[in-house]
């Protein structure tokens, strides 16, 4: 339920799950040998699923999840907010950071990436408003035991905004002035993917699956020649309903939605995306928004931003700068869905 991060444990090789009957059939021995292998395990508070394609060959699968497993805890112990010796959390707990620090250059390049954002999106999307999301409960600290008065959102609100953080590049370096605190809980998940599928293109794996906690990443197809499908869920809480199913070529997704992680008081749902204008949890008729991009990390920041923006903002936006979005919304009588022109290639029907 958690988008915070933990600390990766051992990933389990699960075997082969899906057979190559087509290739069989046709007699083509080279493509038969070829098998899709699932490696899993936690991370980020969630877990991550990884499909990748190769021949059997146990000690190179093990050697692969071994792999896996650093490059997720090099992204965790970077980025993670729940663990207070990462390298953002010395960052976040620095009394004075209008100072320059170095920084490493994944951090810097989810930084920079997540400015841009910021900066498309009009503020919708800011990695400065972590302590509005503590006030709101949902951060590392304890939740409250009632929804924050109006005087101490509006003074929070007040001393953070992306703008106030700075970065440079040679070297990589951040400071921000007055003090921030930085939560890339809502870009990490999408960079871990992408971070993974690079691993996986330096080994030699020329067609994956990559998965964690719902933001994915693909490239190539399977053995049989098909291409990967990936389901849009359905936004119903506790359930598991497919929307519907797409084909996104060599590229990434990542779903935004209201309908997972929130807390109820008094009767009231609370979203734990925060509209940064009001430093509310958002609530409108969106109830999710799925973004395809080149990158994980853009397709992840750009879901939260749509779904902090709403149905028809996030629309006009995605089709003016041409990105490909579905939107789930809640009407009158369930669910209607809409999307840009640029997401209509990627329907399979
Ligand atoms: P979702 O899948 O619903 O987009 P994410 O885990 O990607 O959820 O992002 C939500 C998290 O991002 C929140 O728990 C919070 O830490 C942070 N967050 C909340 N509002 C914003 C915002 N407007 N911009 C950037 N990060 C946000
Ligand atoms: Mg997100």
């Amino acid at each position: 339920m958690t988008s915070g991060m933990t600390r990766p444990v051992r990933a389990v090789v699960a075997g082969a799950f899906l057979a190559l009957a087509f290739a069989a059939l046709a007699g083509c021995s080279f493509e038969s040998e070829q098998k899709v292998w699932e490696i899993s395990g936690p991370v980020f508070g969630t877990r991550y699923h990884i499909n990748v394609v190769m021949e059997d060959d146990q000690a190179r699968l093990e050697s692969l999840a071994s792999g896996i497993e650093k490059v997720l805890e090099e992204v965790d112990a970077s980025m993670s907010t729940w663990r207070p010796d990462s390298e953002l959390s010395r960052f976040n707990s620095l009394t004075d950071q209008s100072e320059w620090t170095e920084i490493s250059p994944a951090l810097y390049k989810v930084l920079e990436r997540a400015r841009e954002i910021s900066l498309l999106t009009d503020g919708a999307f800011d990695i400065t408003v972590g302590p509005v999301v503590n006030l709101w409960g949902f951060g590392p600290e304890a939740r409250p035991e009632k929804v924050p008065g109006d005087e101490k959102l509006a003074s929070v609100l007040d001393a953070i905004g992306y703008q106030k953080i700075e970065l440079k590049d040679q070297p990589p370096s951040l400071r921000a002035d007055p003090r921030q605190y930085v939560d890339l809980s809502a870009i990490a998940k999408g960079y871990g993917v992408d971070a993974v599928a690079s691993f996986l293109a330096e080994e030699g794996i020329s067609a994956y699956l990559v998965e964690i906690g719902g933001e994915v990443s693909v490239k190539g197809r399977k053995p049989d020649g098909d291409f990967w499908r990936l389901a849009i869920e359905r936004p119903v809480s506790g359930q598991r309903q497919v929307d519907r199913v797409v084909a996104i070529g060599n590229r990434a997704m990542a779903t935004s939605g209201d309908y997972r992680n929130y807390y109820e008081s008094g009767g009231e749902r609370f979203s734990h995306t925060i509209d940064p204008k009001d430093g509310r949890p958002i609530d409108h008729n969106l109830a999710s928004v799925t973004v395809v991009a080149n990158d994980c990390m853009t397709a992840d920041a750009l879901a939260t931003a749509f779904n902090v923006m709403g149905p028809e903002k996030a629309k006009a936006l995605a089709v003016r700068e041409n990105i490909a979005a579905y939107f789930i919304v809640r009407g009158e009588d369930g669910f209607e869905t809409d999307f840009t022109p640029a997401f209509s290639s990627f329907l399979t029907q």
